[in-house]
């Protein structure tokens, strides 16, 4: 073999993602790639024994809300555990960027209430270094992680950053409103968001028990 194997994963049985049949095979990886499956008679200079074990392509998980725990946390649990090695987040409408500082109760509120995760452990964990979804981004880059994560823009957040109290109120955006967003999304896009998300659903509500501000968009 030319290239020096840094990994054999021995004897696991692979699935590889093709909807082939499962099969038992020793998987080589040199230079950050896999470089045989099958008999691997070479060493790696690192070895894993996987027999009783699957052996898949990481998974891409298109729907989560690691929008809060990507901030505070590396390791990215339960997902990393399962075998996600790519995670987006952002889906529902909701997250955290845009957010000014005063709507931040409110974007935690629907967060709490939509996703069901703790508000406690949102109020802690957040460090807030963002105000608009590029900064939001930016303070996700500074942080190393088991997986790789891609953000959606989450229409919740932009529209309470547009509109405020009135998104929370349902009112109907003006033709202001829709521009402003419509220059946000822009420009999210640009910076590298993976997508834009929202939310119609009446299942969808905040901490208080009101419909997502997105319910009735535009
Ligand atoms: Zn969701």
């Amino acid at each position: 073999m030319a290239e020096d194997i840094t990994l054999v994963i021995r004897n696991g049985t692979v699935v590889d993602g093709t909807g082939g049949d499962p099969f038992e095979a020793d998987v080589a990886v040199a230079g950050g790639r896999i470089v045989d499956i099958g008999t691997v008679s070479a060493r790696g200079a690192e070895e894993i024994d996987a027999r009783g074990k699957l052996v898949t392509p990481g998974f891409v998980d298109i729907h989560t809300h690691y929008d809060g725990q990507a901030v505070w946390d590396s390791h990215m649990a339960p997902s990393a555990w399962h075998g996600v090695t790519t995670a987006i987040m952002g889906n529902c409408g909701v997250g955290f960027a845009p957010c000014r500082p005063a709507d931040r109760e409110k974007l935690v509120e629907l967060m709490e209430g939509v996703e069901d995760i703790p508000g406690p452990v949102m109020h802690e964990g957040l460090n807030w270094q963002w105000e608009s979804f590029g900064e939001y981004l930016t303070a996700l880059e500074r942080k190393p992680r088991d997986i790789d994560v891609g953000a959606l823009l989450p229409h919740a957040a932009v529209r309470v950053f547009v509109m405020g109290e009135r998104a929370i109120r349902h009112e109907a955006a003006t033709a202001d409103d829709i521009a402003a967003m419509r220059a946000i999304t822009a420009d999210a896009m640009r910076r590298g968001a993976f997508g834009f998300s929202t939310s119609r659903t009446i299942s969808h509500k905040s901490l208080k028990g009101d419909y997502t501000p997105t319910l009735q968009g535009p």
